[in-house]
């Protein structure tokens, strides 16, 4: 059984609704097909849990009754029996009820996530109805019985297995299985989220999970390109890379897939496959466990590093001396992407700046402590084997006019990165395009 999971864009209009119908009915394999919310709707439902934050009902309320206006247009667009479009307009009015409903409780992350989790949940019973108006088999699997997180917030990935397993066994026979992308329970039962882009996840979760024979993310371009698009001209698709590569690519920025979402991909060895709704025969990205020698394959960036550095002629050689420094971020549970260190110190870096204030102050204990902010994590990935001789000292010839903060290789034989300050990440990624690709603006 193949995983389809299909983003925001490919099912951003009635017109792409009917598309993906079309995609997923045009053979006549079952297939387990993951959903994210229409594009759009989750920054909206973002909008409205930040009015309702705010204790602004009525700007609330005006974002939900337009966005009930727009899905009452989609509804005309797609069905076109009166017996769909009658069901569909009763689940929606009762959605958009629910949602107006907020607007009278007090406000918290809770209700928050509840929100939030309505995206996907409105997207997958529409396109469920669509196909059952056109008389496919087809069932909507609530992902709330399937995907649960555990008390560090992470997959809970045994339960997944299981859950996900017995939902199929109790329900079998359907040509196709929706189920909602992004959404989940947490440890206490609560809903919950896999985070911004989320949908991936749950994909390549619920293709682990059944060992599928693949991943398929359909989304807005011709699979992963060797540089971030939206910034740098000219990029091209790369055709393969090894589990490795993309999970490094995906955690280091590339937002065609979700920072973490190749994991678990990766340990059940079920290859993914990225592909373009726009352009369906397009062969796209394949990510498997083969590795090409000798290729540089793409570079991505990650925004909003802070950089952390520690100096102590002291204590710096002393046994001992980074475990208590990595132990001060770990009990504020923040996590370090880059590390340098030299005889006198030591530089790290971190995406999550919400415990900054007191991670200084125990880092102070140990030495002199300096901060930059607004730094970007740029990362080439590709056969960096210190074996491939040159490549990184092509890297390094590419940002030769750019200050660069740190250089971390040899962390694995995929990856070099460098730090360089935010306002330099354009011309750095464009040069490394140049440089690399041999592609000029
Ligand atoms: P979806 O809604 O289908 O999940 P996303 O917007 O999350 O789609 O991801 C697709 C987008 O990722 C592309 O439209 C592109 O602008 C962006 N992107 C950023 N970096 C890359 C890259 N290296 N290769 C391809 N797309 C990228
Ligand atoms: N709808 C969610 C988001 O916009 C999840 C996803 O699209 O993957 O982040
Ligand atoms: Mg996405």
């Amino acid at each position: 059984m193949k995983v389809l999971k299909f983003g925001g864009t490919s099912v951003g209009t009635p017109q792409r609704i009917k598309e993906v119908s079309q995609l997923i009915t045009s053979d006549n394999q079952s297939k387990i097909v993951v959903l994210s919310a229409m594009s759009g709707t989750t920054n909206t439902l973002v909008e409205i849990s930040d009015y309702l934050y705010k204790k602004n009902p009525e700007g609330a309320n005006t974002i939900i009754n337009r966005l009930e206006h727009k899905y009452m247009q989609h509804v005309e667009a797609i069905y076109s029996t009166d017996e769909w479009k009658t069901k569909t307009i009763q689940f929606l009015h009762d959605e958009f009820d629910y949602l107006r409903s907020f607007t009278k409780v007090h406000f918290t992350s809770f209700e928050e996530k509840v929100i939030l989790a309505q995206g996907e949940i409105m997207s997958t019973n529409m396109v469920t109805n669509y196909l059952l108006e056109c008389g496919v088999k087809a069932i909507l699997l609530p992902a709330l019985d399937m995907i649960r997180t555990d008390k560090n917030s992470e997959p809970d990935f045994n339960y997944i297995k299981e859950r996900t397993l017995s939902v199929l066994q109790a329900n079998p026979g359907y040509q196709i299985y929706i189920t909602q992308g992004f959404i989940c329970r947490n440890a206490y039962g609560e809903i919950d989220n896999l985070l911004r882009g989320g949908s991936d996840y749950t994909a390549c979760l619920i293709g682990a999970a059944l060992q599928a024979e693949e991943i398929q993310i359909w989304t807005d371009i011709d699979g992963m390109h060797n540089n971030d698009p939206r910034i740098v001209e000219h990029t091209l698709p790369v055709r393969q890379l090894h589990f490795e590569e993309a999970a490094e690519l995906a955690y280091f920025g590339a937002k065609i897939l979700h920072p973490t979402c190749i994991q678990p991909a990766k340990f059940a060895g079920v290859p993914v496959r990225l592909l373009n709704t726009m352009d369906p025969t397009a062969p796209g990205t394949t990510i498997n466990n083969q590795f090409q020698a000798g290729q540089i394959k793409a570079v991505a960036a990650k925004d909003n590093i802070v950089c952390i550095q520690i100096q102590s002629s002291r204590m710096l050689l002393a046994h001992g001396f980074l475990r208590k420094v990595f132990e001060i971020f770990e009990t504020y549970k923040t996590s370090i992407d880059m590390v340098c260190t030299s005889e006198v110190g030591v530089s790290v870096t971190i995406d999550n700046d919400s415990h900054l204030a007191d991670i200084i102050d125990e880092l102070k204990k140990y030495g002199t402590v300096s901060v930059d902010k607004d730094m970007v994590i740029i990362c080439v990935v590709g056969d960096l084997n210190s074996g491939n001789v040159g490549f990184e000292t092509l890297a390094c010839e590419a940002l030769k006019n750019i200050p660069v903060r740190m250089i971390s290789y040899g962390g694995s034989n995929h990856n070099i990165s460098f730090l360089v300050h935010a306002q330099d990440k354009k011309v750095t990624l464009q040069s490394l395009s140049d440089t690399l690709f041999g592609q000029k603006v």
